[in-house]
């Protein structure tokens, strides 16, 4: 799914798209090309729908702001508007476009050539800002404005909205051949319609008995109408609120925290979509392990295991309020929608994820020689927090050759003109870095901020060279205490008395957590030679590492899955850990080693004791 109301992408682009992604098996399209920052599809019988709706005030939406913000904080001309969308109107500049008819119907006839089909999605009742900055008489108040939680939506009280709805789907039927019409029917600002005459008329002319049953039945009336054209609707979870509804619709379930949306769709029999929001939403942020988090999500879970057959299939959406460029959605997608296409297509047992990264790297290095854009894998050979003792040689490692690195002392995001890390580097004052790897386009990806620092051996508590397996009065196993509570960080674990005690075999959440819990690990960490040694943690939400007294990882904070690295100068023996973490509403956590070839290795029991006195 592409959206692009939010931002708006050109046929050129869009086709270019379909081709690429029909090379890797993906055999639908689905459009979203209505919403409340922009309408781009020409209807005939509306034509203010594009003459205005496709078209806005870039200096007056939130979008646009932030995106030419991030353009200039993290020297990104990805995330500018591209000029060719910008167009002058009564001494303006206005950002928008709009495919024409005849546009559309190309683009659907390159799909089908690549053997894709494309599925239109007009959403309504909600999601309609455009439609009534036209056509204000469409909405309960006649005007354009945000809700509580969502846009004002069009008014289903209204017969006008109706005919509207009907014209619209009219010509949208003419212009795509295919099966299915999405529907939308999300988010919808309910509020409104309790305080709207014509809205509780329609209620009482139906015995409808609130909001939600009016929602419904606008939703059934579109579908009859579809239905009536000979198609079959989609709609996004939403539809699939209540036990009994449409048993023809085909539910997109979105909403990882809405499986009463998908189980009433496997009772109810209706075919499903899956998209889970957390894995496949490609406009989610991306980090070292986001690839990997998408490759080993098994969509199919419990609650569709026999059910397999009501599976249609998964589905990548790709929505675009932050991205503005061609660049940038090939940034979202590349290497995501592998993952997910490889999901899609292979049976969970046959998937096997190293032998995917390897593939992955050579198709990222295609897509590069062909100057497409990418996320670049993240260069290893150096952590987040970083030491030495007399100096440091660096050797930042890319995944291929056309990647570039450049670097900066002084404090300024990478350009494509900084300096260039090709070889070892060698650092004796402590410094912080920025360092960019770049596409052979000269496209830079994520700056990584490292800080490099002198410092001495650590000495351990014990030493490692008895020849059992852990030191004198110590056990396998780390203490750990409990604190239930919702913790702002893992600081403020120092103050809480904990509610439970125990012993962990490593560093794992326990079996059955509370859902906002702070953790405290303590004990030994076996260091098998003198030497600089690298840890990781990898947790949602924060965490904090240290060994010997000193901050090995530093990942603190209210955050998603995310990875914080960082060394430690240890001598050969025992040292110190303490390791805190804390969760508010689900959590995941992984600690350990980075080896010198950049794999990361969780702790295990051998690696960890605790003190029994
Ligand atoms: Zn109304």
């Amino acid at each position: 799914m592409l959206d692009v109301s939010r931002h708006f992408f050109t046929p050129a682009e869009v086709k270019a798209l379909l081709a690429k992604l029909a090379q890797y098996k993906f055999n639908k399209f689905h459009w979203h090309l209505t919403d409340d920052q922009g309408w781009r599809v020409e209807i005939k019988s509306r034509p203010e729908l594009t003459s205005k709706g496709g078209f806005r005030d870039p200096a007056l939406h939130n979008h646009d702001i932030m995106a030419a913000k991030r353009a200039a904080d993290e020297n990104d001309p990805t995330s500018l508007l591209p000029q060719d969308r910008l167009v002058s109107r009564d001494g303006k500049t206005l950002y928008g476009g709009y495919y024409t008819q005849d546009e559309i119907r190309d683009i659907v006839a390159y799909a089908a050539s690549l053997g894709m089909d494309v599925i239109p999605e007009i959403d309504m009742p909600g999601h309609s800002l455009r439609i009534i900055e036209s056509y204000p008489e469409l909405s309960c108040s006649g005007r354009a404005v945000w809700g509580k939680d969502f846009s004002v939506p069009l008014c289903p009280g209204n017969d006008a909205t109706i005919r509207f709805a009907k014209d619209v789907y009219k010509e949208i039927f003419g212009l795509f051949p295919y099966g299915y019409v999405h529907i939308g029917a999300d988010e919808v600002e309910k509020s409104h319609w309790a305080a709207c005459p014509k809205c509780q008329a329609r209620k009482a002319e139906y015995g409808l008995a609130d909001e939600h049953d009016l929602q419904d039945w606008f939703v059934k009336e579109l579908e009859n109408f579809c239905n009536e054209n000979g198609k079959t609707v989609i709609g996004w979870d939403e539809i699939a609120s209540k036990p009994e509804f449409s048993k023809d619709a085909v539910v997109q379930w979105w909403r990882p925290w809405a499986p009463a949306t998908k189980e009433n769709a496997v009772k109810n029999g209706n075919g499903i979509i899956l998209c889970p929001n957390e894995f496949y939403y490609m406009d989610l942020a991306q980090n070292r392990n986001t690839l990997m988090k998408v490759y080993c999500h098994e969509p199919v879970d419990e609650i569709l295991y026999g059910h397999e057959d009501q599976v249609l299939g998964v589905h990548g959406n790709l929505w675009t309020e932050y991205v503005t460029s061609f660049e940038s959605v090939c940034d979202k997608l590349f290497p995501r929608m592998f993952a997910v296409s490889e999901t899609a297509w292979s049976e969970p047992e046959k998937k096997d994820a190293a032998d995917f990264n390897r593939r992955v790297i050579a198709h990222l290095e295609k897509l590069d020689e062909c100057g497409w854009n990418y996320r670049i894998p993240d260069p290893d050979g150096f952590c987040d927090l970083n030491v030495f003792t007399d100096s440091a040689v660096v050797s930042v490692t890319v995944p291929f050759d056309g990647v570039v690195v450049r670097y900066t002392s002084d404090g300024s995001i990478p350009g494509p003109d900084s300096d260039v890390m090709d070889g070892p580097m060698t650092i004796k004052e402590d410094c912080i870095l920025k360092i960019r790897p770049f596409t052979s386009s000269g496209i830079g990806g994520q700056t990584y901020t490292a800080r490099w620092s002198v410092s001495d051996y650590a000495e351990p508590a014990f030493g490692c060279d008895s020849g059992a397996a852990y030191p004198e009065g110590c056990a396998a196993g780390l203490m750990t205490w409990r604190f239930d509570g919702k913790f702002p960080d893992c600081m403020a674990l120092s103050s809480a008395a904990p509610d439970a005690e125990f012993v962990s075999e490593t560093v794992v959440l326990p079996a059955e957590p509370s859902s906002d819990f702070g953790l405290m690990f303590k004990g030994y960490v076996r260091i098998p030679e003198d030497g600089i040694w690298s840890f990781y943690t990898y947790t949602d939400d924060g965490s904090v590492m240290t060994i010997s007294g000193r901050t090995a990882v530093e990942n603190d904070g209210l955050h998603s899955r995310d990875e914080k690295s960082g060394q430690v100068a240890l001598r050969k023996g025992w040292h110190p850990v303490e390791i805190r973490y804390f969760d508010h509403g689900g959590g995941f956590m992984e600690a350990g080693f980075i080896l010198p070839d950049g794999t990361r290795r969780p702790f295990t029991k051998e690696d960890l004791c605790y003190s029994e006195m």
